[in-house]
């Protein structure tokens, strides 16, 4: 198949196997913690050190994490395809990055990097961040935090995001449960763009129905072989009955 415009959104999902755990099959609990106390600005005020510290061992874990069959899939997409493709993830990790893939654009923030917010100045940061640091930029003390999209903040390159569904093809979201928005919106505005939208998930999402065409299974056999299909031209763009 020639190179079509495909946006993709990817989901926490898409890192289980590489060990990253997802936090919807806990209860709401994202590694042991409640997600409102370590995801949100009034948790952070509540209690900066425990937020910091939350963050700095999510961050030291990636060390020992790698990407997966279907991180490097999609990164060999973004190659053969180019500009085509727009990658979109929630996943605050850089497994995409260490796939291979150059544009990623992160909603919700990332791990690796840091946002003063005093002065809104965001910097790459691989080291534990502490309370007591000044910031690079304006030198305050004490206004450093993870450079994280919490519940309640505005995602990250939004209107990227939409300009790419304007101009999609194709959408699939893949890894994610559908329960938090805009993310879990984005499918409805891809089929308003006339896109045909993909799900793929371990299991079916909370918003499944919205989604033309399904496959079920883990995302490092499913994205793969949906890579490799689009790529031949053998995946069939049209909705299934
Ligand atoms: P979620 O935890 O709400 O849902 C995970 C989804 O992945 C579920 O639908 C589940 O069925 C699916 N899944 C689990 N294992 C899978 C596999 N092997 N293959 C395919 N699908 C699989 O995740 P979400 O919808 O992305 O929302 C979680 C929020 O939490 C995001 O905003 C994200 O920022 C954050 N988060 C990020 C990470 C990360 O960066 N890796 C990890 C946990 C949470």
């Amino acid at each position: 198949m020639s190179p079509t415009n495909v946006v993709i959104l990817t989901g926490a999902g898409i890192s289980a196997e590489s060990g990253i755990p997802t936090f919807r099959g806990s209860d709401g609990l994202w590694e042991g913690h409640r997600v409102e106390d370590v995801a949100s600005p009034e948790g952070f005020a509540a209690n900066p050190t425990l937020v910091h510290q939350f963050y700095n061992l999510r961050r030291a874990a990636l060390k020992a994490v790698e990407p997966n069959a279907a991180h490097q899939a999609l990164a060999r997409l973004q190659k053969t395809w180019g500009n085509r493709v727009t990658l979109v993830t929630q996943n605050v990790d850089d497994l995409h990055e260490r796939a291979g893939s150059t544009e990623v654009l992160h909603m919700h923030g990332e791990l690796l990097a840091a946002l003063c917010a005093g002065c809104e100045h965001r910097f790459k940061s691989r080291t534990d961040l502490k309370q007591t640091m000044p910031c690079p930029a304006c030198g305050a003390h004490g206004s450093l935090r993870p450079d994280i999209v919490w519940f309640g903040e505005m995602p990250y390159c939004m209107d990227d995001i939409h300009h790419a569904l304007t101009q999609a093809k194709i959408f699939v979201s893949i890894g994610t449960s559908g329960n938090v928005y805009p993310a879990a919106g984005l499918v409805r505005m891809a089929a308003l763009c006339g896109a045909t939208t993909i799900e793929i998930n371990l299991e079916p999402s909370v918003n499944t129905s919205e989604f033309d065409q399904r496959f079920i299974g883990p995302a490092s056999v499913e994205v793969p072989r949906w890579v490799e299909q689009l790529v031949r031209g053998t995946a069939d763009p049209l909705p299934q009955a």
